[in-house]
């Protein structure tokens, strides 16, 4: 929707122009007194409102020009980024590389000279086992033969047996088709969901919803299956790149092992099970240990005038394992850092308190966020806004919003300074704009999530090619203009955004 808007934006100036300029022509050539024309609005320059002079005054603006000027020129955020990804590397939930995460963040946002506490959460703590599977029986098959699966363990999948086990393999493409089999068909069998993933729809911008519809099967598949009796779950990967990449993610415990197949080799089981019989044998030996002790990173940069009252800058520290998390989500947390270091260097006070967060746990139940409400929910009515970047670090377009349509008014001169890098979308959203922002968003707390270019996002996501290599500096640090500019702004505007 948002470039279908873009483009017609782009269109119908030019021929509204052409038109105009018919008009003048014909109307100067048949009238000889100057006439003047009624100036549609999008000729003449937007003129900021009382409220907006108001709200934004000259010497905000400017410091916001700034703002957006320094993290145009700087790869601070790129930097850490790589030692998040290369140094420390992937960092599940419950990984001692997550808590080395959690750690080392807290000592950078300490040298910045913040004030840094490590907020303990407990989280679960599930490992990845081994995770082979072949066809030992399809129709036609050369004697002797066997065809390599290539999958990866849902996380939180239970494990089979070590040396595996060997079931026959049924497909279904919705939860509708899989109860019409009903338990005497499913009973017994490995239950492949099949869903598509619409590339189409993610390759015109909707990546989002394309990934909404298909991550259905990922989340509450393995535990449908398990309902009638299925003694294993795939799902066909959810994503928008055939590289035969399995792309792993949260499943609800189903007690039954799940994985994720490559969409090729989805295609095939499919095309074979139409045929006839295909038997699979599988091994996936995952393990879940006990819950670890892990921790919320959250850094204060007191407000100067306001500093009870709170704007959230933030990203997920917590990766999958297969990759380094790069665009999902170091990239979130190192522009939230970096909004932090351009106030410093640029030494700027925020009115307001702007409290960057790394949160952990975001990809397996969202433990940080639940532990931050726990201790923060009182609080919630001075949290005067939360920004959360959970979408890559592609080109930031805007961001999706959960506020108020006085609110979106509000922040019009937001849009003036971001313009030069395209990033003024305010998209209106029905829910919250970040996972982890979730409860603040429901609680009232005027919610941002960093609206990114999405068409290559789910390529990688949550597989092992999410890795440095996919974040372009020069977006990564447009990124960081938009977070630091919004966040600024949100803590220096006069009024705090209406609710
Ligand atoms: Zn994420």
């Amino acid at each position: 929707m948002t470039k279908a808007f873009r483009f017609s934006l782009a269109i119908s100036p030019i021929a509204i122009l052409i038109a105009l300029l018919l008009v003048s022509a014909a109307s100067a050539s048949a009238q000889t007194s100057p006439q003047t024309l009624p100036m549609p609005s999008w000729v003449s320059a937007p003129q900021a409102s009382a409220a907006d002079k108001q709200n934004f005054p000259p010497l905000l603006l400017q410091q916001l020009s700034a703002i957006k000027a320094a993290a145009l020129s700087d790869d601070y955020a790129y930097h850490q980024l790589a030692h998040l990804t290369e140094n420390i590397g992937p960092r599940p939930t419950g990984s001692a590389q997550a808590l080395a995460a959690a750690q080392y963040v807290a000592g950078e946002l300490r040298h910045l000279g913040l004030d840094v506490r490590l907020e303990p959460v407990t989280v679960p703590h599930w490992v990845r086992g081994a995770e082979t599977a072949a066809l030992v029986e399809y129709p036609s098959m050369v004697p002797g033969a066997t065809q390599k699966i290539v999958l990866t363990a849902l996380g939180g999948s239970s494990s089979t047996p070590p040396d595996g086990l060997t079931a026959d393999v049924i497909t279904v493409d919705t939860f509708d088709e899989l109860q019409a089999l009903g338990r005497d068909k499913v009973a017994g069998k490995i239950v492949l969901f099949n869903e598509l993933f619409d590339k189409q729809k993610a390759s015109s911008g909707q990546a989002f919803a394309a990934y909404g519809d298909a991550v259905r099967y990922r989340g509450a598949g393995p535990r449908a299956a398990a309902d009638l009796g299925a003694v294993a779950a795939l799902v066909r990967s959810v994503a928008s790149a055939d590289y035969r990449l399995p792309h792993t993610g949260f499943s609800f415990p189903a007690g039954i092992p799940a994985a994720a197949v490559t969409a090729e080799d989805a295609d095939l089981i499919a095309h074979l099970a139409a045929q006839g019989k295909v038997r699979m044998h599988l091994t996936l030996t995952p393990q879940k240990l006990p819950d670890e002790t892990s921790y919320n990173v959250i850094a204060d940069l007191k407000g100067s005038e306001h500093p009870e009252q709170i704007v959230v800058v933030s990203g997920h520290l917590d990766s999958w394992d297969l990759g380094t998390g790069a665009i999902d989500d170091g990239a979130g947390v190192v522009i939230a850092m970096e909004t932090a270091e351009i106030l410093q260097r640029l030494h700027l006070r925020p009115a307001r308190t702007l409290r960057v967060i790394a949160w952990m746990d975001e990809e397996t139940g969202g433990s940080g966020s639940k532990a931050y409400t726990t201790e923060y929910s009182a609080d919630f009515p001075h949290h005067v806004a939360a920004i959360e970047s959970d979408a890559g670090a592609a080109h930031p377009l805007g961001f999706d919003v959960k506020i108020t349509p006085a609110a979106i008014d509000a922040l019009h001169p937001v849009q003036g300074v971001l313009q030069s890098i395209g990033a003024t979308v305010l998209q209106p959203s029905t829910s919250s704009p970040g996972a982890d922002i979730t409860a603040m968003s429901d609680a009232g707390v005027p919610a941002f999530g960093v609206l990114q270019d999405s068409r290559t996002y789910f390529n990688y996501h949550h597989s092992a090619a999410d890795t440095l290599d996919k974040v372009v500096p020069a977006e990564l640090r447009e990124n960081a203009a938009a977070m630091a500019v919004l966040g600024y702004a949100l803590a220096n505007m006069k009024e705090p955004l209406p609710r």
